[in-house]
């Protein structure tokens, strides 16, 4: 390992844009389907390894959402979301912010309850046991219909003390953020703190719809808002944060390699930039991987990757006291560390 990539990885990070579903490595899903009998189209974890070539966000989801059928009981939630905080904590995440999607799993009979509650419990272990900050983020499923999101805000109810907001994933194009306008709008009148995933696969265009009708505190990727230079300009201004998971971006063919990926062009036009792993299990990347491709890619300087990493801190949904300990770590770190010269 060379210098560069022993100070990104030991860099104190954060981590805003996970799906914990997308946390469950191939051997732990088999494992769980044959404890849970469920079948799978996949028989040992190598076959479903080498099913992990995607063509495009459609193909993803297919696997993950099937993927999503072997949790079922309680202890499959916990163990997920205590595994994924694991290896968070492990490559120095000391904010980690994920999503999970109940209706994957409610659909099935299993009880909001169940989901959310054992993932609330692996969270406050992993904040006990290892001291990484962490909180969730109830994600709704854009391909259903602004009635389904309603109603699943309305199971969540009783947990709006227990999460940091809602956001909102799945296919894409077609499911434009104007088609959830009243979702948003009920989500910002519970005082919920709301992101949208937005630009992935879409256009510029329902990045525009996130910051300007749904008023967003996060857009989850955006990156297409790199071929509006009016909206960038906007974003800017605005201050409004991007968590970009270019190894996702990759794997998924919105880019041909990280050489071409938008994410220098976004930060030299002044937008609030933040690097995330999206799926780290199904797209092979946790955070720290995607800043060491991204710095080698790109050719990032030291400078650019601490400013990402501290944009993630400012994005971050924390209280001040905790942001200004965590950037002053981060500082620490860095005028610490020993580049061998
Ligand atoms: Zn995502």
């Amino acid at each position: 390992m060379d210098r560069m990539e022993a100070f990104i990885r030991g860099m104190p990070k954060t981590d805003l844009h996970m799906h914990l579903e997308g946390s469950l490595e191939p051997e732990v899903l088999i494992r769980l389907g044959e404890r849970n009998k469920r079948r799978l189209r996949w028989k040992t974890a190598q076959e479903l390894r080498a099913a992990y070539e995607f063509q495009d966000l459609q193909s993803f989801l297919d696997l993950y959402y099937e993927g999503c059928q072997v949790l079922v009981e309680e202890a499959d939630f916990y163990e997920m979301t205590r595994a994924y905080l694991r290896a968070a904590h492990a490559e120095n995440v000391i904010r980690a912010e994920v999503f999970l999607g109940p209706q994957s799993f409610t659909d099935k009979g299993v009880a909001i309850a169940a989901v959310l509650d054992s993932t609330l419990e692996a969270m406050d272990d992993a904040r006990a046991e290892d001291g990484i900050s962490c909180g969730l983020i109830v994600s709704a499923q854009r391909h259903r219909t602004e009635q389904d999101a309603l109603d699943l805000l309305e199971q969540v109810r009783p947990w709006f003390g227990r999460i940091l907001g809602i956001g909102m994933g799945g296919a894409e194009k077609g499911n434009p953020p104007s088609k959830f306008r009243r979702f948003f709008r009920a989500c910002r009148r519970e005082g919920l703190r709301i992101t949208i995933h937005a630009g992935e696969e879409g256009p510029a265009s329902y990045v525009r719809e996130a910051v300007e009708l749904l008023g967003v505190d996060r857009v989850d990727h955006g990156v297409a808002c790199v071929d509006d230079p009016e909206l960038m300009r906007e974003m800017a201004e605005l201050d409004i944060p991007l968590t970009v998971c270019p190894i996702s971006n990759l794997r998924l063919k919105g880019v041909p390699s990280l050489s071409a990926h938008p994410l220098k062009k976004l930060m030299d036009a002044g937008l609030h930039v933040t690097v995330n792993s999206d799926d780290p299990s199904y797209f092979r990347g946790y955070v720290s991987d995607n800043l060491v491709e991204c710095q080698r890619a790109l050719g990032l300087t030291a400078e650019e990757i601490v400013s990402l990493v501290r944009n993630g801190f400012i994005a971050a949904f924390i209280a001040p006291a905790e942001r200004r300990a965590a950037l002053a770590r981060l500082d620490t770190y860095v005028s610490g560390f020993d580049w061998g010269r």
